[in-house]
């Protein structure tokens, strides 16, 4: 195992890169079967997801082609309603395609909601939801995964593209930090 700065700010590993790997795997079969001959698009929703994303564009051998989408939520000051806004916009037409959301953590719901409504107004011909980590704990909109990896706990995870103020993406597992590297 490498040399690790972060290892040491971690409370536990909630799934180990042995299981990350096999689970993406097994995804990207699914979404074979589902998608071959019909020229997907996967959507990476940045930052997140670019770890998992690499992994399961390479898991599924479909003919398809990449994108990505960054976006940023926040609460609403006088309700807690989440809002969401698109910081770096898609960069080709969407219309009739076939689309992957690749999503690190579906969570509220807000971002992925926000982001259906808009991809079918963009023109998309499908929209798929595909995210690493479900926590439905703490939903607020309804918004269902077509395809989830694993369904965690209501704790605060990094690693494998997660993050804590930027940090700890690097980490190639997912892990719950401890209490002190919050401050
Ligand atoms: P939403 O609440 O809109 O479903 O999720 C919004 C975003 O919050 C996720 O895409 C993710 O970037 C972030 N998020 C939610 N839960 C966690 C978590 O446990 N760890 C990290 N690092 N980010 C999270
Ligand atoms: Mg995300
Ligand atoms: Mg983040």
């Amino acid at each position: 195992m490498a040399n690790s700065e972060m290892n040491q700010d971690i409370l536990k590993v909630l799934v180990t890169e042995e299981e990350l790997q096999a689970r993406v795997q097994a995804m990207g079969d699914e979404l074979y079967e589902k998608f071959a001959g019909k020229n997907p698009l996967f959507l990476s929703v940045l930052k997140g997801s670019f770890i998992f994303m690499a992994d399961l564009v390479r898991a599924c051998q479909v003919k398809s082609d990449v994108e990505f989408i960054a976006v940023s939520s926040y609460e609403n000051a006088t309700s807690s309603s989440g809002r969401v806004k698109i910081t770096r916009d898609l960069q080709e037409d969407i219309t009739g395609r076939h689309i992957i959301v690749v999503e690190d953590i579906l969570d509220s719901g807000n971002t992925l909601a926000f982001l259906v409504n808009y991809l079918k107004a963009r023109g998309a011909e499908s929209v798929t939801i595909v995210t690493l980590l479900d926590k439905p704990a703490r939903r607020e909109k309804a918004v269902h995964a077509d395809l989830a990896g694993f369904t965690i706990p209501d704790e605060f995870v990094v690693g494998y593209g997660l993050d804590f103020a930027q940090r700890y993406r690097n980490v190639p597992y997912i892990g719950v930090l401890r209490p002190e590297a919050y401050a």
